[in-house]
C-alpha cells in the first residue's frame, strides 16, 4: 500500500510563509479535471486500491509540532503502509524520518534540493527548514545522504556535509548522479525548489540554474532501489498564481507513486 498524507506546516519557514496551503493547492489540481492520474510508465493510480490519499494531518500549533509530525507519521507507518508526505516546509522531512528510522532503520536518503538544509542552527531554529539533513545526520537516522541539485552552497554548509560523509552532486557535475549506485530501501526527499524557477515558481526561495522538469521525472523513473518514502515540499501557492508549479508537483507525486508501485518493498 502506498498513501498520500499532507502535512500543512510552514512555521519554521526562514523566509516566507504559504507552504502550508500546499496540500490542499496539490489536491485541487489533482482533481481538477486537468489530467488523468496515470504515470508515463502507465499506472493508473485513480485505479489502483494499493494507492490511497489519507487527507492533511491535523497540526495543533507549533510548538509541538515536531513531535506530533513524528507521531502521526510512526501511526500510518504501523498500517504496514509506504508513504508519500506533501509538505509544508522542509522541517517536516525530521520528524518524519525519525518516524521511518523506528520503522525501517537506517535509509538511504536522495535529496532532491538547491539548498543543502544542513544548517547547524537558523535565525535561532534549530529545527528550521534550514537545518532538517544536519537534525537527520546527527542522529544517524540514515545510512547515506545523496544530495542532488545543490546549487547555493556556502562554507559553513560545506563544512557540515564533510562533518557528515554527505555525498553532494552540485548542479556543476550533474552527471554523477547517473552513476551513483543505491542499495535502498531509499527515502526520496524532493525539495521544489532544486527545478529552475522557470519551470517551477512558486517556492519560496527562488534559485535559478536548477533542473528541468523532464530531468526530475527521469531521475526518478531511473531509480532502481525500492522506496521505503518520499516527501515532496517547499511548494507556495502564493507565489504560484497560474497553477504550474502544483501541477508539477501532481506530476512528481504520480512518477513517485508509481515507482513506489513498480519496485515493491516486501510489505503488504
Ligand atoms: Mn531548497
Ligand atoms: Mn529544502
Amino acid at each position: 500500500m502506498v498513501a498520500v498524507v499532507g502535512i500543512p506546516f510552514d512555521a519554521y519557514s526562514s523566509f516566507m510563509l504559504g507552504a502550508a496551503r500546499a496540500p490542499a493547492q496539490i489536491r485541487d489540481v489533482m482533481n481538477s479535471g486537468a489530467g488523468n492520474l496515470c504515470s508515463e510508465s502507465g499506472i493508473d493510480l485513480a485505479a489502483r486500491t494499493d494507492f490511497i490519499d489519507l487527507g492533511d494531518m491535523d497540526i495543533n500549533g507549533e510548538s509541538d509540532a515536531i513531535e506530533n509530525i513524528e507521531a502521526t507519521i510512526s501511526e500510518i507507518l504501523n498500517r504496514d503502509c509506504r508513504l508519500i508526505s506533501l509538505g509544508g516546509d522542509h522541517a517536516i522531512t525530521y520528524p518524519i524520518l525519525r518516524s521511518f528510522h523506528k520503522k525501517f532503520g537506517r535509509l538511504e536518503i536522495v535529496h532532491l534540493d538547491a539548498h543543502p538544509d544542513l544548517y547547524d542552527t537558523f535565525d535561532d531554529n534549530r529545527f528550521s527548514h534550514a537545518c532538517s539533513f544536519a537534525r537527520i545526520m546527527e542522529e544517524k537516522l540514515a545510512s547515506r545522504l545523496v544530495q542532488i541539485g545543490i546549487r547555493a552552497l556556502n562554507q559553513h554548509q560545506k563544512q557540515q556535509a564533510e562533518r557528515f560523509g554527505v555525498e553532494m552532486i552540485t548542479i556543476p557535475h550533474l552527471e554523477k548522479a547517473a552513476s551513483t549506485r543505491l542499495a535502498g530501501p531509499l527515502y526520496l526527499s524532493i525539495d521544489l525548489d532544486v527545478l529552475d524557477p522557470a519551470f517551477a515558481p512558486g517556492v519560496s526561495h527562488h534559485e535559478p540554474g536548477g533542473l528541468s522538469t523532464r530531468q526530475v521525472i527521469e531521475m526518478i523513473q531511473q531509480l532502481q532501489a525500492p522506496i521505503a518514502g518520499a516527501d515532496i515540499v517547499e511548494l507556495n501557492p502564493k507565489r504560484d498564481p497560474s497553477g504550474i508549479t502544483a501541477m508539477v508537483a501532481v506530476k512528481i507525486l504520480k512518477e513517485v507513486a508509481a515507482r513506489m508501485l513498480e519496485l515493491p518493498l516486501g510489505l503488504t
